[in-house]
């Protein structure tokens, strides 16, 4: 799986060739149901993007091959939802060990599927687990009330139920961690789930499926359907009755779609969608801090991330230096194949990505934006795009209101405090902004101002376990991570208890 050249291969070569063929070969590729691996008729194959070489091939369902994962997940709900939770919490706690001894196996499959950088990819495996560890310890704290009623003639007994069985839809561009951020909270709260990752990243999904099982999640409690036909598999998964909770994270337009049609049987639903995060930088920012922070919250995951910096906006009086000062970091940045020693510029995930990239940089150069550093999508195999540096951007250029998704940073300037929250806030997403101040009145005043559901005060990350992600606006409903991660996954029930 190196890169083909007309030399024969080196030892060394050949040894990561076989790393990344056991890899591959390690994960199973079958339609996952009431803890069955199933063949399915068609094959789909999934592929490396930093070659374009296929990798395997996995099931490619049918709407009525998926129809067992549901029906696994429905018979499997009571006896789940009855297990104690210790038992549902110790089973949560074995995954995240296993996860964590096997991070390189994990990694190497997530940055052969994506092509995330190595590094960036064992950080996601962290991170993924993190919400299994952090779901372990929240399943024995779900809790519930019991009060007089005001009148004095009757108790109020408030308990919390597992929603049911639900549907989970994930991205390519974190295709492990996605995951356990929904499965993490639905088997804590007793939920069973039928699971779809995205078509371009199953396997990592698949490996953890095989990781949930050998960590003791009892048949039919995980289910996992892989397909090229998203939309006719999962639509009447969604429209059955028995699902009781669909739980998306992808971009803004099919999350749109899904929630009318869930309407339909007023299913639950959480709702984590496309962002175009604003990164503020003031003039009395520590701009070196400021520089790192953008560069962490741009070119994270080659700029494939809901939560990337999309508008940089600095204050005239430091733009320029600020500009230098990030160019010449973006310039520094080794790019290649994601399991290559060093590599930050990995490759995006397809040639539509590329094409979509280069004709946003070449509208906003077209407007009149100033190219600071590369612009040239890069031939041959693999969908490369180099990191780019745009200044001047104008505020119609096309990259203001869309998600860039590449590694391209794209600088424009204001003046005044109203006119950065203005600018920030003028756009139908909500997700993330960042500010850069060494000013604490302003840090805050700035942060409540921004429409946003998580703001980045001198920091270039946010996510984290532990806190509650999500967005307002066109990006998204509901939370995931946090003390609330796991309400999205439960019902409460108020029982009126007569005296
Ligand atoms: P996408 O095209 O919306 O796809 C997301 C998932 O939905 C994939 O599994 C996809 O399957 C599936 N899907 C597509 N159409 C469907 C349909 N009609 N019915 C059922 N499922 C359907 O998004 P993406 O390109 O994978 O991911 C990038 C987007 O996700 C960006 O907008 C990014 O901002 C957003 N995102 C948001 C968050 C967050 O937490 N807010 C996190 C990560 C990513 P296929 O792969 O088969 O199309």
């Amino acid at each position: 799986m190196t890169q083909s050249t007309s030399q024969p291969l080196s030892q060394s070569e050949r040894d990561q060739s076989e790393r990344e063929s056991s890899a591959v070969a390690s994960v199973p590729t079958g339609l996952f149901a009431a803890g069955r691996w199933t063949a399915t008729a068609r094959r789909m194959p999934v592929q490396d993007p930093s070659t374009g070489e296929v990798l395997t091939e996995v099931a490619d369902a049918s709407p009525e091959e998926a129809a067992a994962t549901l029906d696994a997940a429905a018979a499997a709900q009571q006896d789940w939802a009855a297990t104690p939770p210790r038992e549902r919490s110790e089973i949560l706690s074995r995954a995240y060990r296993i996860m964590v001894e096997e991070t390189d196996r994990l990694a190497l499959i997530m940055t052969l599927e994506m092509g995330k950088p190595l590094a960036e990819a064992r950080g996601e495996v962290a991170y993924a687990a993190e919400f299994l560890r952090w779901f372990a310890e929240e399943a024995v704290r779900i809790d519930g009330g019991y009060m007089t009623a005001p009148a004095g003639d009757s108790r109020f007994l408030v308990a919390r139920e597992p929603v049911g069985p639900c549907l989970l839809i994930t991205p390519w561009n974190f295709p492990l961690a996605m995951g356990t951020r929904k499965i993490g909270p639905a088997l804590a709260a007793g939920c069973t789930s039928v699971i779809k990752p995205a078509s371009h990243t199953p396997l990592s999904i698949l490996a953890l499926a095989e990781v949930l099982e050998r960590a003791g999640v009892p048949d039919g409690v995980v289910n996992v359907v892989t397909t090229s036909r998203s939309n006719d598999v999962m639509t009447p998964l969604i429209l059955d009755p028995r699902s009781r909770k669909l739980s998306f994270t992808g971009s803004t337009e099919v999350g749109k779609s899904l929630l009318e049609l869930a309407a339909k049987t007023v299913m639950r639903t959480s709702m984590e969608l496309g962002g175009n995060a604003p990164f503020l930088v003031f003039e009395d920012a520590d701009l070196e801090a400021a520089v790192e922070g953008a560069l962490a919250a741009k070119m994270r995951n080659i700029g494939q991330a809901c939560t990337a910096a999309n508008r940089i906006l600095v204050q005239d009086s430091v733009a320029e230096e600020f500009a230098v000062r990030l160019t010449r970091r973006m310039a520094e940045l080794p790019l290649g194949r994601g399991v290559e020693d060093g590599v930050v510029v990995g490759p995006l995930i397809n040639a539509g990505a590329v094409d979509k990239v280069t004709a946003l940089v070449g509208d906003a150069v077209g407007r009149g934006a100033r190219l600071r550093l590369g612009g040239e999508r890069i031939e041959g195999p693999g969908h490369f795009y180099p990191a780019t540096v745009l200044t001047d951007v104008p505020a119609e250029a096309e990259l203001c209101s869309t998600e860039v998704f590449g590694p391209v940073a794209a600088i424009s300037t204001f003046e005044t405090e109203d006119e950065a929250v203005a600018v920030a806030n003028d756009t139908p997403y909500g997700l993330v902004s960042y500010l850069f101040t060494t000013d604490l009145a302003r840090g805050l005043r700035v942060s409540h101002a921004l429409e946003a559901g998580m703001v980045g005060l001198n920091r270039g990350v946010v996510s984290n376990p532990a806190a509650p992600f999500g967005g307002v606006k066109e990006s998204g409903v509901g939370r995931e991570g946090g003390f609330g991660g796991i309400d999205e996954f439960l019902e409460t029930k108020y029982i009126s208890v007569g005296l």
